[in-house]
């Protein structure tokens, strides 16, 4: 079995393995597609981000998809030669955040490709890959395994959505047109969004959310001064998703958001030093969303319907054997948005 090993930053090596073994309750998936990751891109280039770094080699990926080759004993809802979104998620089911419903809180959280715990969790990026029969959702065939690659990262944006609260009639600036940021419009238009602007530093980012459903897309390194005319009667947009991780958009957004809006903080990493006193005086309601966890079958059924079309997301695929070109490519935010591996 060949498997995407990340041994430091740009140090990835295409490997063999021994195949996985099977145990009760599970089934041995048939990896066809993997999508590369914010969070796959920075542990290659970097060897990790922040406090979390690479100590031992690691299998990369946790958007993957592919065909159910075999299941355990008893299990049932799933069978061979089905295509399956895979969920990476797999929260303990006994810990206090668990308990109360908050599993991707969990304080024992074994997410595939994580180098947060030691040794580090296993990511997805491989040819077999076994895991629960939970973990696991059918979609037709009418659906490719690379449109179900994508119920992660549409799982991260439905979380941020619920976070957000109605989103109907409402005027939404999406701020960062990455994968998510896209996703996240995407969504919010299927949500009923009366309005919404995207905004982005890169022509191509900003070319693909408007055939997702933005109304209108604004490339700020071209026109930095472009949401100032936002800013009248203390904001106009009802809702702000911060998708960038950058903390000159968090303050641009407590200037453009109207008073007792909300703002939902998705990208991460930045330090943001801010106005309290217009965080305060305009009442914003400022969240954080972080992973999912009932929205990744919720993803799953939107793709599988195409209740949200994903396919204008896919850049390229590549086969694994060029893996390293992938994440090149992946890394070059003028050129991709979303870039997956193929395993077959
Ligand atoms: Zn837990």
């Amino acid at each position: 079995m060949r498997a995407a090993v990340l041994h430091s930053a740009r140090d990835l090596r295409i490997e063999r393995n021994a195949p996985p073994e099977m145990g009760a309750g599970q089934v041995l998936v048939r990896v066809h597609a993997g999508g590369i990751c914010g969070s796959d891109l920075h542990y290659y280039l970097h060897g990790g981000f922040g406090s979390v770094r690479l100590k031992e080699p690691m299998i990369l990926g946790h958007e993957v998809a592919g065909v159910i080759e075999r299941v355990a004993t008893g299990v049932t809802g799933v069978a061979p030669g089905q295509i399956v979104a895979i969920n990476p998620s797999r929260p303990c089911h006994d810990c206090r955040y668990c308990r109360i419903g908050l599993q991707n809180q969990c304080l024992n959280m074994r997410f595939y490709g994580s180098a947060m715990p030691f040794p580090h969790v296993q990511g997805g990026f491989r040819e077999l890959l076994v895991c629960d029969a939970d973990q696991v959702i059918p979609l037709p065939e009418t659906v490719s395994p690379y449109e179900a690659a994508f119920a992660e990262p549409l799982a991260v944006a439905l979380h941020a959505l619920a976070r957000a609260g109605s989103l109907l009639g409402r005027r939404v600036l999406v701020a960062g047109a990455g994968p998510i940021g896209a996703l996240i419009v995407a969504a919010a238009r299927a949500a009923g969004a009366g309005e919404i602007v995207a905004t982005d530093l890169h022509d191509a980012a900003l070319a693909t959310v408007l055939k997702v459903g933005a109304d209108r897309a604004i490339n700020i390194a071209k026109a930095p001064d472009a949401l100032a005319a936002f800013e009248a009667d203390k904001g106009w947009f009802d809702t702000m998703f911060e998708a960038a991780g950058s903390a000159e958009t968090l303050l641009t957004g407590l200037k453009v958001v109207r008073a007792r809006g909300t703002i939902v903080q998705v990208g991460q990493g930045a330090q943001a030093s801010l106005p309290m006193s217009m965080l305060v005086t305009k009442e914003i309601d400022l969240v954080g969303t972080f992973r999912f966890h009932a929205e990744f079958a919720l993803a799953a059924d939107f793709i599988a319907r195409r209740r949200i079309d994903v396919r204008p997301l896919l850049t390229e695929v590549l086969p694994l054997a060029d893996a390293v070109k992938a994440f090149e490519l992946a890394a070059d935010r003028t050129r991709a948005m979303k870039v997956q591996l193929s395993f077959d």
